[in-house]
């Protein structure tokens, strides 16, 4: 844990009692503060009381009594509307910060220099971070990663100039820490996404930029407007295209990374890295490697040995040649569009559930990739509909589905072929959550005669 002493032997108010709110009412407590806590979940609350921490109904309290908000990420700061708690924070002229905010602070007391990454974007922040931690495991660094994924950053070991912090930052948690400025700042790319809580793309944008604003390095992607513009305004900061060939920064070309125009490192091979948005995210862990002085040949080592994420194009295993992949992350076409990019030929496709609006209609150019589909939830009819001459078959659930494309995979004759889970859809109809639906995969694969594990193929 990071005791938080910032606000030691003063009244803090603390809104939002999940996960990363439990932490970090305990930094906050460990460091000496009062902090006043409440959640409108009942059973949040039972749990902060069970810890001893005091539970008390914001809303009965004048906020004159505290020097500051501790507001969770998920908590509405601006829109559609400023939570009733921010409101009454600025009435009372108190900060409104959240935990990023809280290690900053205790960052600038301890340690200044202590190695601290930050990662964001609009997507491949968790694969990005968790590839940047595991490079800098292996060039033999202590490191500590959470944030945005896994553990709660305040649940980490204090900042020190040893150690490195890699930290994935969603749009939220930036809006909550106003003096972040990072060792090293990356901003992978910038879509719309998150509007409900934003406003208009221009909020946004400008949120995301303060991670890179006051970075001692800034990484930017610079392959859409609202980065290429940040990119300008911005002193020097390392580019990374994947769609063109920069002569200065970091580039993607036929899967291979070029620094300053030249080829620097091969991800051909690796297959936890396929596709060109994953040159996007190696591209800028290679930067931050190489900026807190990690030399080529061990940054390679790491990105070879890098078992990928759950969920995210996650290579399961294999029966006899067909390859098992499991993107049940992918709940929108964008994502799915990555997955079938990444794959060029000999697809077999397990896609539906609960689709988004149009539905998998932006895919129909990669259907050539597709040998088959395999249909399953609320989509089926829909899907079926727009995949058209594509061969298709309805199977409802996720079994049928994984029986079926096997067989016909292994019918194929195809040399390679891949069996897909790449649902361009939400899980909710069959299952709780993208993560239950890939495991239920996986489980499904694993079960397989002949299953063979990635490690020993
Ligand atoms: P995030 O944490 O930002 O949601 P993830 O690393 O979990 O991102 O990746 C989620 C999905 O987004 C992946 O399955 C892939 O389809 C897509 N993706 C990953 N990296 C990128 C990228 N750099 N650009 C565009 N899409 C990406």
């Amino acid at each position: 844990m990071t005791p938080v002493y910032a606000f030691k032997g003063q009244r803090v108010a603390l809104f939002g009692l999940g996960g990363s709110g439990l932490a970090t009412a305990r930094a906050l407590k460990a460091g000496g503060a009062d902090v006043v806590s409440w959640d409108d979940n009942e059973g949040a609350r039972t749990k902060a009381l069970a810890e001893g921490l005091a539970v008390v109904d914001l809303a009965q309290v004048d906020f004159l009594n505290f020097v500051a908000l501790i507001l969770a990420p998920g908590v509405p700061l601006t829109h559609p509307e400023p939570h009733w708690t921010v409101k009454r924070a600025q009435v009372a002229d108190i900060p409104v910060i959240g935990d990023i905010e809280l290690f900053c602070r205790e960052r600038a007391r301890l340690a200044p220099d202590a190695p601290f990454v930050a990662i964001t974007g609009t997507n491949g922040k968790s694969t990005t971070t968790a590839l940047i931690a595991h490079v800098m495991k292996v060039a033999g660094f202590d490191v500590q990663m959470g944030g945005n994924i896994g553990t709660a950053i305040l649940s980490l070991a204090p900042p020190a100039s040893d150690r490195v912090h890699v930290i994935e930052c969603s749009s939220y948690q930036i809006d909550l820490a106003p003096s972040l400025s990072p060792s090293v700042g990356i901003l992978l790319n910038v879509t719309p996404d998150h509007l409900e809580r934003h406003g208009v793309m221009e909020n946004y944008a400008a949120v995301k930029e303060r991670l890179v604003a006051k970075a001692d390095h800034a990484i930017i992607g610079v392959d859409d407007d609202w980065c290429r513009a940040i990119a300008q305004r911005l002193k020097l900061p390392v580019t990374i295209s994947v769609e063109r060939v920069l002569p200065h920064g970091y580039s993607y070309e036929d899967g291979f990374i070029l620094r300053n125009g030249a080829r620097a490192f091969d991800l051909n091979g690796i297959g936890s890295l396929r596709g060109a948005h994953n040159g996007q995210n190696a591209a800028a862990a290679i930067a931050a490697a190489g900026a807190l002085g990690v030399d080529d040949a061990t940054i390679l080592r790491g990105l070879k040995s890098f078992p990928g994420l759950a969920h995210r194009m996650e290579q399961v295993g294999r029966v006899g040649s067909v390859l098992f992949i499991n993107d049940s992350k992918a709940t929108n076409a964008d994502a799915t569009e990555k997955a079938l990019l990444a794959i060029p030929r000999d697809i077999f496709w397990i896609c539906g559930g609960v689709p988004k609006e149009g539905g998998i209609a932006p895919l129909a150019p990669l259907f050539g990739r597709v040998r088959a589909a395999f249909l399953i939830g609320q989509a089926s009819e829909d899907f079926a509909k727009t995949l058209g001459p594509v061969p298709h078959r309805f199977c409802s659930d996720l079994d049928t589905a994984v029986q079926h494309a096997t067989q016909a995979a292994q019918e194929s004759g195809a040399e390679a072929p891949v069996v897909l889970l790449s649902p361009a859809c939400a899980s909710f109809d069959q299952y709780r959550n993208f993560e239950l639906r890939g495991a239920h995969f996986r489980a499904l694969v694993e079960q397989l005669p002949g299953f063979r594990p990635m490690a020993e193929v």
